[in-house]
């Protein structure tokens, strides 16, 4: 749950993020502050932004301008070809090592096993002995309802169970903050419920969590805070029962009541 010291570290600030891909500004100047236990979602129209947002927290894609500030550090960059890039190599290594990213598409890796999946990061990247990183392992794919299927290569697997396996992976790295982009986008309707589930008990473990999603009704129940970012800003922000009940902005109105 949100701490309620609000003088307390942000696990996460990201100010004034810009970005643009050639001529094209995608991110006019977005900013975002999650404490311990918050739960940030991005809502808005496809294009709006928001997959790119995510994307440069982690140097995916290279902001054009911005700073990104993990548990109070800011990450060293300096302006690059394509856009800034980091000057500490080791540095880049430790923020990634502590954001947990899970995209729409599980992104497993097909030629390992489920188990395989979640013990390769911490056994490669935090060097955790084998044995202990199986264990870890096992644990939190109890914790995600697939202990049994830790066997399988991800083909045999639904896109529910794949996407359940990727978030394991994810937390196997004890991630400071989930990242979250339209996990449930690419399932059949029918397998969404699993995996809102799983995210959920996250939210309510008091997990830190940046979360980009069309489930409007969870968004509303597990967010702190909701931006509503359209043509690379943020039009409209607040507590879900502002952004989604008494909007200020006609385009987050409209927006919320065409997807509800
Ligand atoms: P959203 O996730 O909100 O749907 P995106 O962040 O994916 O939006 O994309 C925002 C805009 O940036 C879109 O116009 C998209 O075409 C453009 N864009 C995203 N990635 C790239 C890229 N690698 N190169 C060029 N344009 C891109
Ligand atoms: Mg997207």
């Amino acid at each position: 749950m949100p701490t309620d010291d609000a003088t307390a570290t942000p696990a996460i600030e990201v100010r004034d993020l810009h970005k643009s891909f050639g001529d094209l500004e995608v991110l006019k100047g977005v900013s975002m502050t999650a404490r311990d236990g918050d739960v940030v979602t991005l809502i808005g129209a496809s294009g709006s932004g928001k997959s790119t947002f995510l994307r440069c927290i982690n140097m995916l894609d290279q902001p054009s301008a911005g700073e990104i500030v993990l548990a109070g550090e800011a990450l060293s960059m300096k302006p690059g070809k394509g856009g800034l890039v980091a000057t500490d190599r080791k540095q880049l290594e430790r923020f990634r090592a502590r954001l947990g990213m899970v995209f729409q598409q599980f992104n497993l890796w097909q030629h390992m096993t489920v188990l395989q999946n979640v013990v390769e990061g911490p056994i490669q990247i935090l060097k955790v002995p084998k044995a202990q990183a199986r264990e870890r392992a096992e644990a939190l794919l109890n914790r995600v309802g697939l202990w049994d299927k830790r066997d399988q290569y991800p083909a045999f697997l639904s896109g529910g169970q794949q996407q359940r396996a990727a978030i394991a992976r994810a937390l196997a790295m004890e991630p400071r903050v989930m990242l979250f982009d339209e996990p449930t986008s690419a399932l059949d309707p029918e397998l969404v419920g699993e995996v809102l589930r799983v995210i959920r008990s996250l939210a309510e473990e008091g997990r830190t969590m940046i979360l980009v999603t069309h489930e409007m009704r969870f968004a509303r129940d597990v967010s702190s805070e909701v931006m509503f970012l359209r043509n690379g800003l943020v039009d409209e922000r607040g507590a879900p029962d502002q952004v989604f009940d008494a909007p200020e902005s006609e385009h987050c109105r409209r927006f919320v009541q065409s997807v509800h």
